[in-house]
């Protein structure tokens, strides 16, 4: 097979746009919706409450902003101790500091890559009256949602779900996002689907649905005159967005399908070499946001080396996050692992790699992927 540079850059994940979002965002257009109220707006979370069965859901202009108003309604204030999963991406814990909380890292498990539940007791051991918890599920892999949720029970502890990487994945047949008090969702461009930029937050309880609301627009009271008596923000999705977002839940499921034949052809093409895929619970269904794969250990091959070769091809691949308790920002912070001395969100991060998982790559594209890093374990 000979391999020749693309032409066209594949990328990691890209935005994937159908056309329907530019009828939606004509129709803010022509009826002059253009602002942070409209049809589109009460449409996309109409659309989301169906599709993953939460009760509220709150559009707004990031999954960070839904994140941050999460770790509020959860009362997070000073000094409070926040639980989070340690390898994930930063805005998955910055928003604790915003109120001025306590991020402890929890350490991951090797049969999803989130949040250890052994670790994690650990933790309510050693801190008993932590507050609230924040668990990702990485890639668009569910953690051990039941376990976790089990833990947060005993202690009394707020759960908050940071499924903004895996919208339409599932436990147990229930969708993520709906496992905490509160959940949260993405729309970046990278992610499954897109408004270009935005998230929502997910919750069954109408007061704090309400509350987010609130505070997303400024926390004006309802007074004719402009009154305050809490802090506000601007938070809140534009309807403009929102219809990028309408038309992009149409292909939400074809999206998820697509991802899927991604992650089971690079399983299927790399069988053979000293690597395994992001691995998932038998019982849970991955969106398969991002395919990885990890190195087996003693491996030659660096992930480095795989990125950079791929990159000579115009072939888009990242390091896995680099864990939340190895970043400058964090290194006061205590990090809890299952066992004495073993960090293995670490060893994931040191060999793993995330593939390109863009759906607009064609399985010929793929396959010249494929054939690419094969190469790299050649002599
Ligand atoms: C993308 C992402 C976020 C932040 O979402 P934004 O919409 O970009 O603010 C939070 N957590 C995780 C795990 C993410 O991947």
């Amino acid at each position: 097979m000979s391999v020749k540079p693309f032409k066209d850059k594949i990328w990691l994940a890209s935005p994937t746009m159908h056309g329907d979002e530019q009828e939606y965002v004509k129709e803010a257009f022509d009826t002059n919706w253009v602002s942070t109220v409209g049809k589109n707006l009460e449409k996309l979370e109409q659309g989301i409450c169906g599709y993953v069965g939460c009760s509220h859901a709150v559009a707004l202009s990031a999954g960070t902003a839904a994140l941050h108003l999460a770790v509020k309604l959860a009362g997070v204030t000073k000094g409070d101790k926040v639980m989070c999963s340690d390898l994930t991406f930063a805005a998955t814990v910055n928003p604790v500091s915003y109120e001025q909380g306590v991020q402890v890292f929890i350490d991951s498990e090797r049969d999803t890559w989130n949040m250890d539940p052994e670790a994690l007791e650990k933790a309510f051991q050693k801190y008993p009256d932590t507050k609230a918890v924040i668990v990702v599920n990485l890639y668009g892999t569910p953690a051990k949602l039941e376990e976790i949720q089990e833990i947060c029970r005993k202690y009394h502890a707020v759960l908050i779900e940071d499924a903004a990487e895996s919208l339409g994945a599932t436990f147990k047949g229930k969708q993520t996002g709906t496992f905490g008090t509160y959940g949260i969702i993405s729309f970046n461009g990278n992610k499954i689907i897109t408004t270009s930029g935005g998230g929502v937050l997910l919750t069954d309880e109408k007061d704090a649905a309400d509350k987010a609301r609130f505070w997303s627009t400024q926390a004006r009271e309802n007074v004719p005159w402009y009154q305050h008596k809490e802090l506000g923000y601007n938070y809140r999705m534009s309807n403009i967005l929102a219809g990028i977002g309408r038309g992009q839940m149409r292909h939400l499921e074809e999206h998820r399908i697509r991802k899927k034949e991604i992650y089971q052809r690079y399983q299927q093409g790399l069988r053979g070499l000293p690597v395994t895929m992001n691995p998932f619970l038998e019982y849970t269904e991955p969106n398969f946001w991002l395919s990885c794969i990890l190195l087996d250990k003693g491996t030659d091959v660096t992930p480095d080396k795989i990125r950079e070769k791929l990159q000579e091809y115009h072939a888009e691949s990242r390091p896995i996050w680099k864990p939340m308790h190895l970043q400058p920002v964090y290194e006061k912070h205590d990090f809890i692992t299952a066992a004495e001395g073993v960090d293995v969100g670490k060893d994931i991060f040191r060999r793993g790699l995330c593939l390109p998982s863009d759906i607009k790559m064609t399985e010929q594209e793929q396959e010249t992927v494929i054939e690419i890093i094969k190469r790299c374990f050649k002599s």
